[in-house]
């Protein structure tokens, strides 16, 4: 396959490098406040498992482009990556399921709350459908509780969600939180992908919620089968496409001329990954490490190439 085929085959992922985004994920954001008006009035923004950083820069272009003078709006980018600077965004190489990374957050905003959580987490998929949907509900159970520490009332939280079957759990402890839920698809995001965000406005905790870091389901402290949940229990939200319906369809194919005036010009990522899980295996591929001969001869020092896809 030629450096073309994925310029050919995924529309958003050219785009994006033509743009100037770190990933192809920048347009999820971008059509998801079309379509909200998420970045109305906000000066304080937490983006959690911000790496590589595209949605940090929508962040940081949106809003310092409302903010005149472009000093008063604060930034918050949160990943256990590593991640290449990016100006005006404050950097925390952490983990969302920490108390520690919750006042680390709040110092950065010099003790005042954040007016929008964003959290595009993702764990390393493993391809077992089940285990894929429970450990990404676990991730974003643990965004919750840690935008219960630092959102203001009021606020506005947006979290990348599986629609898998238990669903229903989720989107009962969201509402919670927030009077308004919506389950939203952006147009960048494949049909083909049971990916979806949750937006959820008006920030509202239960009166003398005490924010904590606490998860019912991994502590075991639920014991209901919340596939049946009944009446006002079961709580239906709202899905809704977003992003321009004209926008590119991310499950189609273009021809790479899409300007029939232009030549097509293969560009590099923006940022090409600082420190990517597979930089030891193609350093083993590179040089004809990777049989186990090689290993044992003349690799042994060298860490074994995890066994993740
Ligand atoms: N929104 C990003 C962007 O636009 O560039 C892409 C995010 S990527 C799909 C998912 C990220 O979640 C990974 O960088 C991963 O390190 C991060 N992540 C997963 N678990 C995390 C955790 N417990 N704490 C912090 N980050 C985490």
């Amino acid at each position: 396959m030629g450096r073309s085929s994925k310029d050919k085959r995924d529309i958003y992922y050219r785009l994006a490098k033509e743009e100037g985004w770190r990933a192809r994920s920048a347009f999820k954001l971008l059509q998801l406040d079309e379509e909200f008006c998420l970045f109305k009035g906000v000066q304080r923004a937490v983006d959690l498992c911000a790496a590589p950083g595209s949605w940090s820069q929508v962040l940081s272009r949106k809003l310092k482009k409302d903010d005149e003078k472009g000093t008063d709006v604060k930034i918050v980018a949160v990943d256990l990556q590593a991640m290449a600077p990016l100006p005006g965004v404050t950097q925390i190489q952490g983990d969302i399921t920490k108390l520690s990374t919750a006042h680390e957050i709040i110092r950065h905003f010099e003790g005042h709350p954040a007016d929008l959580v964003v959290c595009d987490g993702a764990p390393d998929v493993t391809g077992l459908h089940d285990v894929d949907e429970y450990i990404q509900a676990q991730l974003l159970l643990a965004a919750l509780n840690i935008t219960t520490h630092v959102l203001k009332t009021g606020g506005t939280f947006v979290a990348k969600i599986f629609r898998g079957k238990d669903i229903t759990l989720l989107y009962s402890q969201l509402k919670i939180f927030f009077p308004s839920v919506t389950c939203a698809k952006p147009r960048s995001s494949r049909n083909s992908s049971i990916e979806a965000f949750v937006v959820c406005q008006g920030y509202s905790p239960p009166e003398g919620y005490v924010p904590n870091m606490s998860n019912p389901l991994l502590d075991h402290s639920y014991d209901v089968d919340f596939n049946q949940l009944e009446g006002p229990n079961r709580v239906i939200v709202p899905f809704l496409a977003c992003g321009d319906l004209s926008a590119y369809d991310s499950d189609m194919t273009y021809p790479l001329q899409l300007d029939p005036n232009k030549a097509y010009q293969y560009l590099p990522p923006t940022q090409p990954p600082i420190s990517p899980p597979y930089q030891q295996a193609c350093h083993l591929r590179k040089n004809n490490l990777l049989s186990k001969e090689g290993l044992t001869s003349s690799c042994a020092d060298e860490p074994k190439p995890s066994t993740k896809p």
